[in-house]
């Protein structure tokens, strides 16, 4: 391996949606890193600050620590091979499923983290090269509620609508189903800030989490009831007269629709189905409503369910009736998880939208891409299948039968693991292109060896709409190449020899055309002012444009400028705890690992820290199961089982168990949750469902 430079370079994590600043030095680091993970101060979202899993990030570029030739199934196992062979063979796979089955047989699945090119070429690829409508990615998993909701209401999906330094302004702030001091911890700094500067910070969560223990209230609803409190909170502002009635009048649309919908929630009524007491409630509805400024944060608890767009649209509705949107200190936001999970979202990887945001069922935006693309708008496939969706029907009469992977891990992801992992086994063609054998690579008929963050150059947006650059700082070992070399090279083999550029300044010209003039319009964002201005806030349509960190001052993204309400209603969950499986389930991430693992559980500080999964349970079940700290549990649901020590903690809601979703085999979370989908957003029930906790029958 060698380094492209000899001074240090500033680039951005590879991980979570914070996108870091850190600089990496040419010298070597621990445990076999090519480089040093220096700290970055100027760069403003972090100043300097990382987690372990930033300041680790470079022993992963070792070469003993990843793949560094293509591999290709033989005679049922895989054997290393040249990437003439390998690309040849993926090649025909495609090419083979499209012509036996149908151009619909052919599917690829996405990442969140993959870099806004390899985002925008990868739907590309999909649509033009393959013509296929099915294409979806591991975004689906995490970001799609927000998303829906946020254009609903205010017609643009910008996560954040402003810079996460105004939380610390705010004085008010209303944390949903977050938990940033373990999944993104420099970004506690703007909780902290928030209390010292006199703001108070309310969060709610199921578990007391490290977030919660910063708060000034701890909110601890039933999970799955995120819904129910948000309306029960528009119930008390209406009915204690704190509605910012002005607002309303100016800036928002169908208010009447919704008073009515919240005033079916009386407060007894959340107080039931919640389990939070009605003065808590009240206290929850007047601070927010009666603090000068306020901004409600959502994350992944409060998303991840099958009612998770109404339950975001239900937070947004409390943000609009009092006030709290559009203006500078207040607003609604949601913390994106994966590290490109805004702009990955923007730029064609979805199955319904076009890069920029435009939707893949407008002429108007079909026509725009086409051009840019030079193909014949009624070339272009219509929507596809959701992520889940797509997985289900792996391998089935009508289903995709040869997929490329790229950028995720569902075999340790998806929601009913054990049923996706068994689909990805019918498949009649699976590649998977990666920069380590993850557990679905061990599936694959071929792995291709790509390059990582710090070996190529790329723009990522952050949860801010912030695009950053991530500058190569070493070039890829002997063995390795790039994604966008993959889909160069496989685009000429099945007969698509333009198009395709390696290069990703190429690529991100293109997508700014693409673009242009769209809801996510980066026509004015260049290499040179993201690095000399540390980033370029979306939309910015022209190279004169400042960029637009704050998109709804003045007006919504709506036609008439106005944010929309939504009427909704609590429902129950797809499945609710019963005589037979009489607990919660919740699950989520830990502090030392990142999303699948697939990177971080190969990293010896991180395995040192989070050596594996564990069942957290407060300690009044824990004595009703005669189950002691570290006992070995086996947690059941109606879709599978898995096992992991007990964790006992008063933390928790006694009637709920949390386990954490980054290992694989028995200790794999999501052979037990729940692929109820959200009718909306497609976003399965991660976050809640029924299960049965005993003693692991080893113990
Ligand atoms: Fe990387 Fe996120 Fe940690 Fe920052 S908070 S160092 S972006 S994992």
């Amino acid at each position: 391996m060698t380094t492209t430079t000899t001074t240090a370079v500033d680039t951005h994590c590879p991980y979570c949606a914070l996108q870091c600043g850190m600089r990496l030095a040419p010298a070597d680091g621990p445990d076999g890193a090519p480089v040093q993970v220096l700290e970055r101060p100027e760069f403003p979202v972090n100043r300097g600050a990382l987690c372990g899993k930033g300041r680790t990030a470079a022993v992963p570029l070792a070469p003993g620590a990843r793949l560094t030739a293509p591999l290709v199934r033989d005679g049922g196992t895989l054997r290393e091979a040249s990437w003439e062979e390998a690309l040849d063979r993926v090649a025909a796979g495609l090419a083979d499923a499209g012509r036996r089955h149908g151009r619909d047989a052919v599917g690829v699945f996405g990442g969140g983290g993959l870099t806004n090119e390899k985002a925008y070429l990868l739907g590309k690829f999909a649509r033009v090269v393959l013509r296929t409508p099915n294409i979806d990615y591991n975004g689906r998993f995490c970001m799609s509620s927000a998303a829906a909701a946020l254009k609903a209401a205010f017609g643009l999906d910008r996560g954040l609508p402003f810079p996460l330094a105004d939380v610390a302004r705010a004085k008010c702030v209303l944390l949903v189903g977050g938990n940033p001091a373990e999944t993104m911890p420099p970004a506690v700094r703007y909780l902290r800030e928030l209390r010292e500067n006199g703001g108070r910070l309310i969060v709610v969560d199921p578990r007391r989490t490290r977030t919660a223990e910063l708060a000034d209230l701890h909110v601890q609803p039933v999970p799955g009831t995120d819904l129910a409190l948000a309306l029960g909170l528009l119930h008390l502002v209406i009915a204690d007269g704190l509605l910012d009635e002005a607002f309303i009048a100016a800036r928002t649309t169908g208010f009447e629709q919704v008073r009515a919908a919240a005033m079916a929630h009386w407060p007894e009524r959340v107080e039931r189905l919640t389990g939070v007491p009605v003065p808590v409630l009240r206290e929850v509805a007047g601070r927010f409503a009666r603090a000068a400024t306020g901004i409600v944060l959502t994350a992944r608890g409060a998303e991840q369910h099958s009612k998770g767009t109404d339950t975001v649209a239900a937070w947004i509705d409390l943000c609009l009736a009092t006030g709290k949107a559009g203006r500078p200190g207040s607003g609604f936001g949601c913390l994106t998880g994966q590290g490109n999970g805004q702009g990955g979202r923007e730029h064609g990887q979805k199955s319904d939208q076009l890069p920029g945001y435009r939707s893949l069922t407008d002429p108007a935006a079909r026509a725009h891409v086409a051009a840019v693309w030079g193909v014949d708008p009624d070339t272009l496939p219509g929507p596809g299948r959701s992520a889940y969706e797509l997985l289900d029907g792996l391998g089935q009469p009508g289903g995709v039968r040869a997929l490329l992977l790229m950028g995720s891990n569902p075999v340790v992801s998806a929601p009913h693991a054990t049923h996706v992992t068994a689909r990805m086994k019918e498949l009649d063609f699976l590649a998977v292109s990666d920069v380590v054998l993850s557990e679905t690579a061990e599936l694959a008929d071929v792995v291709l060896p790509v390059a990582q963050w710090a070996e190529e150059t790329g723009t990522v947006t952050n949860l801010e709409g912030r695009v950053l650059l991530r500058e190569a700082a070493l070039a890829p070992p002997e063995g390795v190449r790039t994604d966008l070399y993959v889909l160069r090279e496989l685009a000429a083999r099945l007969g698509v020899p333009d198009g395709f550029p390696e290069d990703p300044r190429e690529v991100f010209e293109e997508l700014r055309a693409a673009s242009a003039g769209g809801p996510a319009d980066y026509a004015g964002i260049t290499y040179e002012r993201v690095r000399a201005e540390d980033g370029v806030f979306w939309p910015c349509p022209a190279e004169d444009h400042p960029g637009t960190p704050r998109p709804f001052l003045d007006r919504f993204a709506t036609p008439d400028g106005r944010a929309r309400f939504a009427a909704v209603s609590h429902r129950p969950a797809a499945e609710e705890p019963d005589a037979e499986y009489p607990l919660w389930l919740t699950t989520g991430r830990v502090l030392a690992q990142y999303q699948s693992g697939a990177q971080t559980r190969r990293v010896p500080e991180l395995a040192r820290a989070a050596p594996g999964p564990f069942v957290e349970l407060h300690p009044r079940l824990a004595q009703r199961l005669g189950v002691a700290d570290g006992d070995r549990l086996t947690l059941t649901t109606r879709r599978g089982r898995a096992t992991a020590p007990a964790r006992i903690t008063p933390g928790i809601r006694p009637d709920t168990v949390f386990m954490p979703f980054h290992w694989p085999g028995l200790g794999r979370a999501n052979s037990l949750t729940h692929p109820a989908l959200d009718p909306v957003s497609r976003m399965p029930e991660f976050k809640a469902c029924a299960v049965r906790v005993e003693r692991a029958r080893d113990d």
